[in-house]
């Protein structure tokens, strides 16, 4: 289901793919905010309507994903419709990440760490680390020409993993919360008699901001965003790329 998409998208350079609407805000909204800034076209993806939450309904979480995506400025958002509670990386759902991977042919592809908690984002990554593979066999026949993307990123609870490299986003630390913001339905505090969430707690963006803060006075920045990858990164100019904001290293 498409959620929002610009009049003249057609093929994106990076797709965002998370179990629920709001999750590519929370734990990447800085680093695509930046992305679009540089001219580049950014997709998200949600796999589920987010139906099991304990707030919200799936309605409000499609109109808050329409609002966050003209936030960040991004080029498509879509939504696949896969069970909340019960993500499963099986056939059908992969098929229908490879037709979406053909169609986008995005280089580079975003998504939950394997090793995140929460059992629908383990699924995801599962689902687009198959997906992604099975959409460049060349013998798989879904109507659209093979296509496979070259990087796969990973985000999320970096305390269970070591981040590989991190974003400056202190440029963009407000348009993410701003995008984080849309989704009422999740962040906003909680109204008596409504059950505790992770994210109605008065604390939660408290806890990003820290989180982000912590991970930028490591590098000199205000605000950074942490990812992950098994692959080698390479760089053309150590010194351009690695050269320090400000603060101590050694
Ligand atoms: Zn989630």
């Amino acid at each position: 289901m498409i959620i929002y998409e610009t009049p003249d998208t057609t093929e994106l350079d990076a797709l965002t793919v998370v179990a629920h609407p709001d999750d590519a805000e929370i734990g990447m909204g800085g680093t695509i905010a930046l992305l679009v800034d540089r001219g580049y076209r950014v997709g998200i993806l949600d796999l589920t309507r987010g139906e099991m939450a304990s707030r919200g309904t799936p309605e409000q979480r499609l109109e808050e994903s329409r609002t966050a995506s003209k936030t960040l400025g991004i080029a498509v958002r879509l939504n696949m419709g896969l069970p909340d509670g019960f993500l499963q990386p099986e056939a059908t759902a992969r098929l229908e990440l490879v037709r979406v991977l053909r169609s986008y042919r995005p280089l580079f592809i975003f998504t939950h760490h394997l090793r995140d908690p929460h059992p629908d984002h383990t699924a995801a990554y599962q689902l687009v680390r198959q997906a992604a593979h099975n959409a460049g066999l060349g013998k798989l026949d879904e109507g659209l020409p093979p296509f496979r993307p070259k990087y796969l990123f990973t985000f999320g609870m970096p305390h269970r993993w070591q981040p590989s490299f991190l974003v400056d986003v202190s440029q963009y630390w407000e348009q993410k919360i701003a995008a984080v913001r849309c989704f009422h339905s999740q962040v906003s505090p909680l109204r008596p008699g409504e059950p505790e969430t992770y994210l109605g707690d008065p604390g939660f963006l408290d806890s990003l901001d820290a989180q982000s803060r912590s991970y930028g006075s490591l590098v000199g920045v205000t605000h950074a965003e942490y990812f992950h990858t098994e692959i080698m990164l390479l760089v053309a100019d150590p010194i351009e790329a690695f050269k320090p904001k400000r603060g101590r290293f050694l």
